[in-house]
This record gives structure tokens, sequence and C-alpha cells, in this order.
């Protein structure tokens, strides 16, 4: 069941969200050659929590940290720890914070100093899919147009799309119905309507769209090795159409 939330709290749900936004800048400050994502864990957990947030994600299925940090062929559910960021990598960040009893969502992939053309474009590919999935994101239009907008977008650039994890409605928890897939065939779905949530989040990959799961039970990783990139925000479909409400405005 998809549940419509009221003006009051999309309004909320945009609290969060500033929140989950400015974690995301001060992790982009921080990255650099020599950091390791510990410690991108450590300054997001401590702008969420001075902001009077939880981390969304710490404890989440046991999940041991307070985002999720994923770089190069590691796809999404990448756990901080003492990997060392290195120039020319490229590092995904997964953010989710509860405020207020509302949840915000978003993902960001940064380079790490300068890096090849090629994970460049990968990375605007990927930013852009979303914006191109968004244009859907109205009255009127089915759910599965916002999914076959990502991944014609992403495939005509010579990219493929994850299939196995997808967007997810979100609200007073942090995956409610739908689930929104990134691929698929138009005109499917639920009938989008004011006052949805939704969670819409590519990964996109260099390679082939198959992965595989490391030992630890989370970090997914492309089976090719070779890179991929994610980018997610929390959006409200209004009667205007949608709004971003990850973004720090
Ligand atoms: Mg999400």
């Amino acid at each position: 069941m998809i549940i419509i939330k009221s003006k009051k709290e999309i309004e909320l749900m945009g609290e969060a969200g500033k929140i989950v936004a400015g974690a995301h800048r001060v992790v982009k400050e921080a990255i650099a050659p020599g950091v390791t994502t510990a410690e991108l864990d450590r300054v997001a957990d401590e702008y969420i929590r001075d902001h009077g947030a939880q981390p969304s994600f710490k404890g989440y299925y046991g999940f041991p940290a307070s985002i999720c940090v994923s770089v190069n062929d590691q796809v999404i559910h990448g756990i901080p720890g003492s990997l060392t960021l290195k120039e020319g990598d490229i590092v995904s960040v997964d953010i989710g914070a509860i405020y207020n009893g509302y949840h915000g969502d978003a993902a960001r992939t940064h380079p790490v100093g300068d890096v090849s053309p090629e994970a460049i474009n990968l990375m605007e590919v990927t930013k852009q899919s979303f914006y191109e999935g968004i244009k859907y994101a109205r009255s009127g239009y089915r759910l599965s147009d916002i999914s076959h907008a990502i991944q014609s977008y992403v495939e005509k650039r010579g990219y493929s799309i994850v299939r196995e994890y997808v967007g997810h409605g979100i609200g007073q928890s942090m995956h409610e119905d739908p689930q929104i897939p990134n691929y698929g065939p138009p005109g499917k779905g639920p009938r989008l309507r004011p006052g949805m949530t939704l969670a819409i989040e590519p990964m996109v990959n260099e390679g082939t769209h198959e992965i595989v799961t490391l030992d630890d039970n989370w970090t997914v990783i492309t089976k090719d090795g070779r890179l991929s990139a994610h980018y997610e925000n929390t959006i409200a479909i209004t009667e205007e159409g949608p709004i971003i409400l990850t973004l720090e405005g």
C-alpha cells in the first residue's frame, strides 16, 4: 500500500531531507586522497546527530555504520572502515536520516582528486538519469514511466542498470511501497498522484549490470570489476510536479 502524505508530512520530510543534504555536503568536503571511509562515516554521523536526527542506516538489519560508502567497483552498501581513498577513485555515499519521525534518503557519487574522463562521464550520466526519471514523477503517469526513462537514458549512453536493487517509497519508514525499479517497460504499475514520497536511486554500471555480494553480506560489487555510480534523492509528488526534498535549498 502506498502511503499518501499530507502537505505537513511533506514539510517534515523536507526537514529530514535537508539534514541528509547537509551531511552529504560535509562528507563531500572531507573526501580527499588519504582519507579513510570510516572518517567519512564519522563526519556524517556527527553532522546528523548535531542536527537532532538519527542515522537511518545504523543497525538497519544489523548494518554496522551510519552511512554506506562504496568505492570504484563497489555498487552500494559498502561498510565504512580502514579503506583509504586514493587519487582517481570514485566514491558513492548513501546517507539516510530520521528527524521528527520521518526519513530522508539520498546518494551521491564523488571523484577523489582527479579522475578519468570515463569516470566523470559515468557519474554525470548517473545523476542525469535521476532527473530524466523524475520528469515523469507527476500525476497522470504510471510508476514504470520513471523506471523506463532512467533505463533508456542510461543504456543509450552505453552503460547498464543494476536490477537487484531498486528505489522505494519512503516516509515514517525508510522503505515503503512501492518498489521502484530503474528499468522496465513504460506504462505499468500504480498511477502517480500528489502526496507520494519516493526515493529514486539509479545504480549505473560501466560494464555488465551483473553484481556480486561480498562475504561481509553487505558490500555489493560489479561482477566484472568495472566502475559503478549511484545517485538518489527523496522526492515528493505535488500538484505542481516533483519536489526534491534532499537538497539544502
Ligand atoms: Mg534509498
